[in-house]
């Protein structure tokens, strides 16, 4: 079982939105509080109301929540939380970082304005040089895949006025700290890393889109270490905007693919934790996948990837 311990910036978080004395169900392990409080707070509804099942409804946002889960949704996308709901005294309850990390950045995001002007992104091309990535039945690597696609959203950006530069824009070896130093050097304002994926099942499918785990929660992947995942990296101030970021793209991707969701994740990822700005790390689907694997040969099919890419960043950013 997950030990809840919350460090002491999270409790500042705590007290910054709100809930310093909020009346949560005290569990084992840590402070819970409940998605009705969460509702009240931000002034929401919850057409969907039981002891099992909470949804949360604002302006233009429903987050979907059932007990025992890790897994939410938001506005139909597939969300994870860092620890299973509960329901304590007939209330659905999430941990207090859950709600500091996952559902606080949906109802309290920063408006921004004159968004595309001079704005810049830096998106990653993921591998290249010697570092082919993974390889499709057909022989397409992914370090082909994914320069192309990058190339194709910086079209479409720098069309609606975005300044945008490529980590790499051709076969290039670049280390992954590298690219992080790029896009910090750009004073990038976003940072998009384009993957795709592999794994031995032929059968698995689907896109995901990961941001870096925020501080005090545990990651999808397993850490390396039990340190690791108690580190704050410098990307950590960035907790609410990457998991919007991620958001936005992996829904604008959905919309357009049609393809399986496999949920915004986190990990901590190397490229992810030393950025000055917003970033995330797409995976457009899997190579090592038959179906999906003939779809990335199709250059209109890359064009429909780089096109949601570009959707789910200018959504961001407005
Ligand atoms: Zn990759």
């Amino acid at each position: 079982m997950l030990k809840l311990n919350f460090p002491g910036s999270v409790l500042l978080l705590l007290v910054a939105c709100g809930f310093s004395h909020s009346p949560c169900c005290a569990v084992v392990g840590g402070e819970r509080v409940t998605l009705t409080l969460i509702a009240q707070k931000y002034h929401l509804k919850t057409p969907i109301n039981q002891p099992d099942k909470v949804t949360l409804r604002g302006n233009h946002m429903e987050l979907s929540f059932k007990s025992q889960s890790r897994m939410f949704h938001a506005n139909g996308v597939l969300m994870s939380l860092g620890f299973s709901t509960e329901v304590k005294d007939g209330k659905l309850c999430v941990a207090h970082s859950d709600y500091i990390a996952h559902i606080c950045p949906f109802f309290s995001a920063k408006q921004r304005q004159n968004a595309a002007q001079k704005t810049i992104i830096v998106l990653d091309p993921g591998h290249g040089g010697r570092a082919d990535g993974a390889i499709s039945a057909t022989g397409l690597k992914e370090k082909v895949a994914t320069l192309d696609i990058c190339q194709k959203a910086a079209q479409l950006l720098a069309k609606q006025g975005y300044v945008v530069y490529l980590t790499r824009d051709s076969d290039a070896h670049i280390e992954l700290d590298d690219r992080t130093k790029f896009a910090n050097q750009k004073f990038a304002k976003v940072f998009v890393s384009v993957h795709c994926n592999a794994a031995e099942s032929k059968l698995a499918h689907g896109i995901e889109t990961f941001a870096l785990t925020p501080y005090g929660q545990p990651s999808q992947r397993k850490a390396k270490s039990p340190q690791a995942e108690l580190k704050r990296y410098y990307s950590n101030k960035f907790d609410g905007e990457n998991l919007m970021l991620a958001y936005n793209v992996q829904k604008a991707l959905l919309r357009k693919t049609r393809s399986a969701d496999r949920g915004v994740r986190h990990a901590r990822f190397h490229v992810l934790k030393n950025l000055n700005c917003p970033g995330i790390l797409v995976e457009c689907g899997f190579l090592s996948n038959a179906v999906e694997g003939k779809k990335f040969a199709s250059s209109c099919y890359r064009q429909t990837l780089a096109q949601a890419i570009a959707d789910g960043i200018t959504a961001f950013l407005r």
